[in-house]
């Protein structure tokens, strides 16, 4: 097995920890899994490693540091322990205080937990995996590489809401976004396929997959993007409702007598397509049914191409000139049925399909789809897992070379 350094990557949430050994330089995963079902009845683990799937069952109610120690048990059982050189946390919420990844000490940590206000499922499940991972792994170096990070870069007047602007200075009350190392990555992959500086380079990112975002990126740093203070804002997503008049949530509790709980419920979890559709919140079963006939189907997905597209048109607003709109996550990689809706929409910026290399793309074809000049649609698979890795590798490097 190859020298080069590997990085842990773990991504932990309120019940689950999502793991993968990355190869620093080829972004290569090695061995990568899922525990889930984390403190409930049937806690289990899966992982992937050699071509091979294996399922294992946790102990009852395992916490998430069971969890680790049994990655541990696995990392030492396929000798790789050797080959890991740091740990990379995505954590979902760096608030104001983080604009790049950290090497994590006991300030970066309270910092953190201190921005848990902001994403109160999300920072404290990131926590619990970091101290796990620091028990477990004491000798290697931890980074924390944050959601938000990418967009705070954003202009004032992007990322403040036209609310009381005390919200803003005593609770934090802003625009902050999210799928920042997905649109980091995605934009410099496409300023290298335009074969231009980044910092000259202007594109408009699509980050559609259960959860999905648009961020405006402008000479290479994001200026704007769709989800705000939570993921819930922006376009359509699998389960959320994306923009919705802020009027509804009096209607609905004034009127209809909803709970926060049922409100939390409804937008985050029975909306977007799932919601609209009366059938699934997944791109690839709606597509189905609408070739099938089914005129919900087609309708959850014109509703969620027309959102999208408005946003993309927008977003002009925010880059003044575009060199390229990018497409990626599960929906953008794989759906050409959408790139087309959306494309087709989008044709006063002067983008014409090109039909053969979308339906390429399909197969992992990456790259143009369009055939004109001027303004480019690319399709670019993500990679946040490589972003983190590298992040990871980068700092545990620098922090060893003091
Ligand atoms: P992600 O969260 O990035 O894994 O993306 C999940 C979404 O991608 C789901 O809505 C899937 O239905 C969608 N997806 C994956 N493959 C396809 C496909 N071939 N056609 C349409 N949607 C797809």
């Amino acid at each position: 097995m190859s020298k080069t350094p590997h990085a842990l990557v773990l991504n932990c949430g309120s019940s689950s920890l999502k793991f993968a050994i990355i190869n620093g330089q080829s972004g290569e995963s090695i061995f990568s899994g899922l525990a889930e079902c984390l403190g409930e009845r049937d806690a289990r683990l899966k992982w992937l490693f050699n071509n091979e799937k294996t399922k294992q069952d946790l102990p009852e109610g395992a916490s998430h540091q069971q969890a680790i120690d049994s990655l541990v048990a696995l990392i030492h059982q396929f000798e790789l322990t050797e080959l890991i050189t740091a740990v990379g946390h995505r954590v979902v919420h760096g608030g104001e205080t983080f604009t790049q990844s950290s090497l994590i000490d006991n300030d970066v940590k309270a910092a953190i937990s201190k921005v848990a206000k902001l994403a109160p499922l999300h920072n404290p499940a990131n926590l619990v995996g970091i101290e796990a991972a620091q028990k477990s792994f004491a000798d290697l170096p931890q980074v924390a590489v944050f959601d938000t990070a990418f967009h705070q870069s954003m202009p004032e007047h992007a990322y403040l809401y036209a609310l009381p602007k005390s919200l803003y200075r005593d609770h934090g009350v802003r625009r902050y976004g999210f799928h920042g190392t997905s649109h980091s990555y995605v934009s410099g992959e496409a300023a290298k396929m335009l074969q231009k500086p980044l910092d000259q380079t202007n594109v408009i990112t699509a980050h559609l997959g259960n959860g999905c975002s648009v961020a405006a990126i402008k000479a290479g740093k994001s200026v704007d993007t769709s989800m705000g203070l939570t993921p819930l804002a922006g376009v359509v997503m699998g389960t959320r409702s994306g923009d919705i008049d802020p009027g509804i949530i009096y209607y609905l509790t004034e009127t209809l007598d909803y709970s926060t709980q049922q409100l939390d419920n409804l937008l985050n979890k029975e909306s977007g397509l799932k919601g609209l559709s009366e059938i699934s919140n997944d791109c690839r079963t709606l597509e189905e049914a609408m070739f099938d006939g089914n005129q919900a189907a087609k309708l959850a997905l014109d509703i969620f191409c027309y959102k999208l597209a408005k946003q993309i048109a927008a977003y002009m607003v925010a880059v003044g000139r575009l060199d390229a709109l990018v497409f990626t996550g599960g929906i953008g990689e794989n759906s050409d049925y959408i790139r087309e809706q959306v494309i087709n929409q989008l044709g006063f910026l002067g983008l014409e399909l090109d039909d053969a290399a979308n339906v390429a793309a399909r197969f992992g074809a990456a790259g143009s789809i369009c055939r004109n000049d001027g303004i480019q649609a690319l399709v670019i698979p993500t990679n946040e897992e490589f972003v983190i890795a590298s992040d990871a590798l980068r700092l545990a490097q620098l922090s060893e070379e003091k």
